[in-house]
């Protein structure tokens, strides 16, 4: 056995072992995983984001289209459908290379692609990732949103309503949830997320205060029966949906005294910022971070003796 073989199949066993069923059926698949999700709708999961689809045989509409290096498999899997590939709309949840990376292959073959404003304007132009220090290049113009908004719109697929509007500042300053209202079913993109750390991308205008109102209105949005599709993780219902609130609220009110009194991000993990959560951070020292930093951009939306 040569190193790469041993490499490997240290790996597949450390995968095997720590990863939840959802992720390790993502791992295992050279292609998009199939996940159903409610009547006419499934989940393609294993393809950077998780991509929602609703399937008609008129067409398919699409919420989010995946990293780009899936998107032939991702082809593949959207033919063996109801629908037969033929997308006439898709929507980005954000602007994360992740959600986009379908978007030329459906914007040649004339799906509306429809978003927030913000997202429209990031995918137009170059932009800088703080995080890498370069600069990420403009998508081409057939990958970029042919239909944005500010607040909110509606629209019809066949006689069923789809209801989608912004999420200001959850997890970018581009997110959007996509509400199809008869069927139940609820994208969330990047402002939820059940499986991994939750992600604030400070420098592309994410917060904790955004997150906190972004799930408040997703919690008014559904009800019991709702099934939450989120960017990462595996579909969940309200009762998830509520117990991640509850947690983003305390950090978001834990944070909120803690850098009154000046403190830094592992200032605040000293000072017991994570304790007595419901859930495990993986990276805590990261989340802080990020959190961080976002209050620093929202001082004037603090309360008002912080200043
Ligand atoms: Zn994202």
């Amino acid at each position: 056995m040569n190193r790469r073989a041993i490499v490997k199949g240290a790996l597949g066993g450390i995968l095997g072992l720590t990863l939840p069923p959802f992720a390790r059926s993502a791992f295992s698949q050279s292609s998009p995983a199939v996940v159903p999700v409610s009547e006419g709708f499934v989940m393609l999961t294993g393809a950077g984001g998780n991509i929602l689809v609703q399937t008609a045989s008129t067409g398919q509409l699409l919420v989010d289209s995946g990293a780009a290096g899936f998107t032939d498999a991702i082809l593949k899997r959207l033919h063996g459908l109801p629908g037969g590939g033929h997308v006439t709309t898709l929507f980005n949840t954000h602007w994360h290379r992740e959600q986009v990376g379908g978007n030329l292959a459906f914007g040649r073959s004339e799906a509306t692609i429809i978003a927030h404003e913000k997202t429209r304007a990031r995918l137009s132009t170059d932009y800088y990732l703080q995080d890498e220090d370069r600069y990420e290049k403009a998508l081409p113009a057939a990958a970029r949103p042919t239909v944005s908004f500010f607040t909110g719109d509606q629209t019809l697929a066949g006689d069923k309503r789809i209801e989608y509007g912004h999420l200001l500042e959850a997890h970018t300053d581009g997110d959007i949830y996509v509400f199809f209202r008869d069927a139940n079913v609820l994208a969330v993109g990047g402002a939820i997320s059940p499986l991994k750390d939750p992600e604030l991308d400070w420098f592309g205008g994410g917060w904790l205060g955004g997150r906190v109102d972004a799930q408040e209105k997703l919690l008014k949005l559904s009800n019991a029966e709702t099934r939450i599709v989120p960017s990462y993780g595996p579909v969940v219902g309200r009762a998830e949906l509520q117990a991640e609130f509850d947690m983003t609220r305390v950090l978001f009110d834990r944070m909120l005294e803690l850098v009154k009194k000046g403190m830094s991000a592992q200032d605040m993990l000293d000072a017991g910022l994570m304790k007595d959560l419901s859930r495990t951070f993986r990276d805590p020292y990261r989340f802080a971070y990020d959190a961080h930093k976002g209050y620093w951009a929202h001082h004037n939306s603090l309360a008002p003796n912080l200043l």
